[in-house]
């Protein structure tokens, strides 16, 4: 499948941006390109952090993406732009995670997303979960000995999520089967 994320021309870093298009692009349908005459597009802007607009919202929407962003940050903002929420929002993440509020200051960044899990099982290893702390503990695994907050690749269950909403099963079995 074809997304309708596109870039605009005049972007920097690009092999940045084509190494977190590509950790996507490697285990699922989703493909990215350059923006021609498409109306909605992804547009990388830097300078304001690491975030980005849950799903597509229409026209140039913006994707902050500055000089201390990782490609894992990187590709962590392209799943929220594909219309992944954080993994600790989930509505039962109360079963796994501890979430300590009185060491939160972006509230809204751990409030319960009523958003479809496609069925699949809580992620701790989910590169849309976040870390456990911002210097003093924020979200703690109530299985010891995990580690959270991961960038560096998508996880499985991140693949087969992505794989579901995006109905890739039957591009990959082509795939396979040539
Ligand atoms: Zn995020």
């Amino acid at each position: 499948m074809i997304t309708d994320l596109v870039l605009t021309p005049t972007v920097s870093r690009e092999a940045e941006i084509k190494a977190a298009f590509k950790m996507i692009s490697d285990v699922t349908c989703i493909r990215f390109k350059k923006r021609d005459t498409e109306s909605s597009y992804l547009k990388f802007v830097t300078g304001n952090g690491c975030a980005s607009f849950v799903g597509c919202q229409g026209g140039a929407q913006q994707l902050f993406f500055s000089s201390e962003c990782t490609v894992g940050n990187l590709c962590h903002e392209l799943l929220h732009a594909l219309g992944l929420y954080h993994e600790h929002t989930r509505e039962d993440r109360d079963k796994y995670v501890t979430v300590n509020w009185q060491n939160i200051v972006a509230e809204n960044n751990f409030k319960v997303n009523p958003g479809n899990t496609q069925n699949l099982p809580y992620d701790l290893t989910s590169i849309m979960h976040y870390g456990r702390t911002n210097g003093n503990p924020t979200v703690l695994p109530k299985q010891s000995g995990v580690e959270i907050g991961q960038r560096k690749h998508l996880s499985q269950l991140d693949i087969e999520r992505l794989n579901k909403l995006y109905r890739c099963g039957r591009a990959l079995e082509n795939k396979y089967m040539t």
